[in-house]
């Protein structure tokens, strides 16, 4: 089967094992991912973009075909110009399904012959989101399970150093 370049778009805010999950088995299904985080003005995230790009790269280093970029605007112009022939998403529980459709039908609605191709969730991290880990590792809880090393030292580092900072 000749290989296929899938393009995986997020906020990756940060990066958890759900994310890695879905990369792992989407560059075994199309031979190529590219992985594009989102630079959204309009919301200040956790980690700088610069850094959340140095965390998938790490996390994903054992890979290859693996290309991690940054974008802005339509993910339908982002695939186009990287020469992507599908949108890869991820879909969790049903409340993700809603939200990824309404997505799906605009991108196609845009580009006609760009598919979005969803994978269902690993079982085991259907109950991981970006919001989550950030909630418990916020309070002093235990992500290493839910994110790789790299995210984890990070997410350390960022909450100890808001307690730190504290009066
Ligand atoms: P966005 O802000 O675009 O939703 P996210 O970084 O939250 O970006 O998610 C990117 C994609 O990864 C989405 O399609 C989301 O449904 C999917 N995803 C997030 N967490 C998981 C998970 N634990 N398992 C499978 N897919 C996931």
């Amino acid at each position: 089967m000749p290989s296929m370049r899938a393009l995986y778009p997020g906020s990756f805010d940060p990066l958890t094992l759900g994310h890695l999950d879905l990369i792992e088995r989407g560059s075994q299904l199309f031979g190529e991912v590219v992985v594009a985080v989102l630079q959204n003005p309009g919301k200040t995230p956790a980690f700088p973009l610069e850094q959340r790009l140095a965390q998938i790269q790490t996390a994903t280093h054992h890979l290859s075909g693996i290309q991690v970029i940054s974008f802005d605007g339509l993910t339908v112009r982002c695939a186009l110009e990287t020469g992507s022939d599908v949108i890869l998403r991820g879909l969790r529980a049903m409340s993700d399904f809603e939200y990824e459709l309404q997505i799906a039908h605009t991108n196609r609605s845009l580009e006609p012959d760009l598919e979005t191709v969803f994978l269902a969730t690993t079982a085991h991290h259907s109950f991981l989101s970006s919001s989550v880990v950030k909630e418990v590792a916020r309070f002093g809880g235990q992500v290493d399970h839910m994110v790789p090393p790299v995210v984890a030292d990070d997410l350390r580092r960022l909450f100890n150093q808001s307690f730190r900072q504290r009066p």
